[in-house]
């Protein structure tokens, strides 16, 4: 059936990392595509892009080299030549290293602004990408051939129609809410406080993910010897952190980390993000699509959030993009279904990861202490293990895209 004659074939709610990482992918597909985001790029209020820097999986420069975004990326990102896992006060130690696994780096750090700048640069000046900004949805309507959304800009109401609506709009998607989709929220009762340090010692493109009894601390290298910090902290603690002075944190700091890299010696600004898991009952209904936050938000603890998000889109950009050549509908349900097909196994792993490292190292009963410290000194010793670990976080488990083949759409 031929689609229905409408205003964007494809529109994005949201331009956060993950939206407009759909855009890109599918720039260039003689596609109309417009994207609506609430907070103009470059605003220093812009969530996405904020003081936060972010580790891309191995697998995640794979996407982002075939889609063309890698080149002007590389000089910004510092790569994870090591990874160190420890459990505080305790005895279970695993390393993870590039070399074993011949590969140059098991992932990068880069921060988000400059991530922000490049999206943001891209979107404007494609003639085929509509950048509705600042804008917000405000009404959506569903029907067997078409989405009608009503976007609201600057004040006035207006409607336009897609063939696919794709909610990239974050944990409080309104996608998500204006469709009535359940979303389960699981609340850590933890806070993440992020910053940036300079340690004494050079960190030799080594990540350190500690985990302590009030939640894991993990330190990225960064450019100019600097490490990214995300210290998850107790929800009752935050306040007495956030409110000590720089050298009283950084002895804080200090205490819960040890000397692996020296004395702490400089920190910048902070900055607090409670956490907690959020699963949504249903990834696609009629005509939408969720992608990223919009459909799952991840506790930070192995850096998985985006990696995973950028899958969603590598997922959806390539069924899209076949669909479309052959001038299919790319709203279609056959479309729909086979994107949350696919994208289930990853979710429920990844998911499944993350949320049981939070429990398993939070956990101070004796017993799962030891089992816990058993398992990482096993991952340390058995080869097989550790490659299992090692290719799992670098996003390369489980069945792989085009993009992450290397192959264009
Ligand atoms: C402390 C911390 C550290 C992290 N570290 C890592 C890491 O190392 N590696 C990793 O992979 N992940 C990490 N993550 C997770 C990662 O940040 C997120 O997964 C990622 O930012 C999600 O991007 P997104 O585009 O889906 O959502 P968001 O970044 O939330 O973007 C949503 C966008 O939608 C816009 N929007 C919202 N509502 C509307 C509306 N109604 N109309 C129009 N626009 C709207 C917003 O303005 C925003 O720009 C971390 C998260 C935290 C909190």
């Amino acid at each position: 059936m031929t689609p229905r004659k409408t205003d964007y074939d494809i529109l994005v709610v949201g331009g956060g990392m993950v939206g407009a990482s759909l855009a890109c992918a599918l720039r260039d597909r003689q596609l109309r595509i417009g994207v609506i985001e609430a907070v103009p790029f470059g605003a220093a209020s812009q969530p996405g892009y904020d003081d936060r820097s972010i580790a891309l999986a191995y697998g995640t420069r794979r996407i982002f080299e075939t889609m063309g975004l890698w080149q002007p990326l590389a000089d910004h990102a510092t790569p994870i030549r090591n990874i160190h896992i420890s459990d505080r006060g305790r005895f279970g130690i695993t390393r993870l290293d590039a070399a074993r696994e011949r590969v140059d780096a098991l992932g990068y750090v880069i921060e988000n602004r400059i991530l922000g700048a490049l999206f943001g640069a891209m979107l404007a000046a494609r003639p085929d990408i509509d950048l509705l900004s600042p804008a917000t949805l405000a009404g959506l309507q569903v029907d067997r051939e078409a989405a009608t959304v009503t976007i609201n800009d600057n004040g006035a109401e207006r409607t336009v129609t897609t063939l696919l609506l794709v909610g990239a709009d974050g944990a409080n998607s309104a996608v998500r809410r204006l469709l009535d989709i359940p979303a389960r929220r699981w609340d850590y009762g933890q806070t993440a406080i992020i910053s940036n340090v300079t340690p004494g010692r050079p960190h030799l493109g080594t990540a350190y993910e500690r985990f302590t009894d009030s939640g894991p601390l993990a330190l990225l290298p960064m450019t100019d010897n600097r490490c990214s910090l995300v210290w998850t902290a107790r929800n009752e603690d935050v306040d007495t952190l956030m409110g000590l002075g720089d050298v009283e944190f950084l002895d804080a700091l200090q205490q819960r980390f040890g000397y692996r890299l020296g004395r702490f010696e400089r920190i910048g600004t902070r900055h607090a993000y409670p956490l907690s898991l959020n699963r949504v009952a249903a990834h696609v209904r009629s005509r939408v699509a969720l992608i990223g936050n919009a459909a799952h938000t991840l506790h930070p603890v192995a850096g998985q959030g985006f990696n995973l998000g950028l899958r969603d889109v590598a997922v959806l950009a390539e069924i899209v993009a076949q669909t479309t050549a052959s001038g299919g509908d790319p709203g279609a349900q056959a479309v729909l279904q086979r994107y949350a097909q696919w994208r289930r196994g990853d979710h429920q792993r990844v998911i499944a990861f993350t949320d049981s490292l939070v429990r398993i190292f939070s956990n101070p009963l004796p017993p799962i202490a030891w089992a816990r410290n058993l398992g990482l000194l096993a991952v340390d010793i058995l080869p097989a293990a550790k490659h299992l670990l090692t290719r799992h976080t670098m996003g390369l488990s489980g069945r792989q895209t085009r993009l992450a083949r290397g192959l264009r759409l």
